[in-house]
């Protein structure tokens, strides 16, 4: 058994295209023929200008398609990763793609209400399967409490989703043991506390700003699980909406996805090395990537559009690696 391989887990979603796309008579470039398989059907041009379709085949642990429900994209994801935090591991999943991808859709869900199928994401689900487990008799006896913490990443600083988006230190002690000063950390007993936090969080990232939603594009946005007893952290469950990955060419933004290629290789190997510190990001979520029991899966998000092509063979190419 490959250590790596059972430690991440990568996958694909596919979003439906949507009306505007198809207004555009945008075409559907994407198939998944199967569980684990994606065809990339890549627009091409022969020298006498004759237009084709290129077959790409990629292989993933899973591809969801665009029928799948944010229930189903977490069963085969995240949720494999809930025990790791009660064995006191800790876990961390990664939403990535390009802006409009589905990303928040995944991990935030839908509560607005306006839509007909208001569904939750991977955040709600991640606590509801948390709240389950902390009633099994295996667990019970732990005497864990659960807390949520919300903050987004911009810019290399760090802003409390659950406090105004307050501006945070972030401090490193001599053992490198990171802390976000001052970050709320509340108690949660419930699913419908983690919602209306998520509701708090999500509208204060989008709110206030003149360029909120330019902003939230470029920000990472992480809601943490954490379980703790008697004080002591026991398990942490990061999930990450990353930025949108369509500055995957400007030298920052490759610089953090080199950040976070090295910190998920390094799990399960030697990982001294890692420049933790060169990223807001990674530096956060140092703890998560290092000891013997943590766990990672990524959830890369594509548009079907033929129009969002290159954002699309760039994230497919990125997951591929780990596929
Ligand atoms: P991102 O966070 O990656 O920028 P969003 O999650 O905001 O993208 O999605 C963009 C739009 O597409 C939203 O209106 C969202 O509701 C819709 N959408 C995304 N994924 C799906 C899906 N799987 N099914 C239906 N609608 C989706
Ligand atoms: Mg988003």
């Amino acid at each position: 058994v490959n250590v790596e391989s059972d430690r991440i887990c990568v996958c694909v979603r596919k979003r439906p295209l949507n009306k505007k796309e198809m207004a555009k008579k945008d075409i559907d470039v994407v198939t998944i023929p199967g569980k684990g398989m994606l065809l990339f059907h890549e627009p091409k041009q022969k020298v006498d200008l004759t237009k084709y379709l290129e077959n790409q085949v990629f292989h993933f642990d899973y591809s969801f398609d665009d029928d799948a429900t944010n229930e189903l994209v977490y069963r085969f994801s995240a949720r494999p990763l809930v025990k790791t935090i009660f064995e006191g591991g800790m876990a961390t999943c990664f939403a990535y793609g390009q802006t409009g991808s589905g990303k928040t859709h995944t991990m935030g869900g839908d509560f607005s209400g306006k839509n007909q199928n208001s569904s939750k994401g991977v955040y709600a689900l991640a606590a509801q399967d948390v709240f389950t487990l902390l009633k099994h008799k295996r667990y019970s006896d732990l005497d864990l409490c659960t807390y949520v913490t919300f903050f987004e990443i911009y810019n290399g600083k760090v802003f409390d989703l659950l406090n105004k988006k307050a501006p945070l230190r972030v401090l490193e002690d001599e053992k490198q043991q990171v802390q976000v000063v001052g970050l709320k950390e509340v108690e949660v007993s419930s699913v419908d506390n983690v919602i209306k936090l998520i509701e708090k969080g999500s509208a204060c990232r989008t709110s206030g700003q003149t360029f909120a939603n330019a902003q939230s594009s470029r920000s990472h946005a992480v809601l943490q699980v954490i379980l703790r007893r008697h004080k002591c952290l026991h398990g942490k469950f990061s999930l990450v909406d990353l930025a949108g990955n369509e500055r995957v060419f400007s030298s920052l933004f490759r610089k953090y996805t080199y950040l976070v290629n090295e910190c998920i290789r390094s799990l399960g190997k030697n990982n001294e090395h890692i420049p933790f510190r060169m990223s807001k990001l990674t530096q956060v979520l140092r703890d998560s990537f290092i000891g013997e029991n943590s766990r990672t899966c990524m959830i890369a998000m594509i548009s079907p559009g033929m129009s969002s092509c290159e954002y699309t063979l760039n994230t497919l190419r990125y997951a591929y690696r780990y596929g």
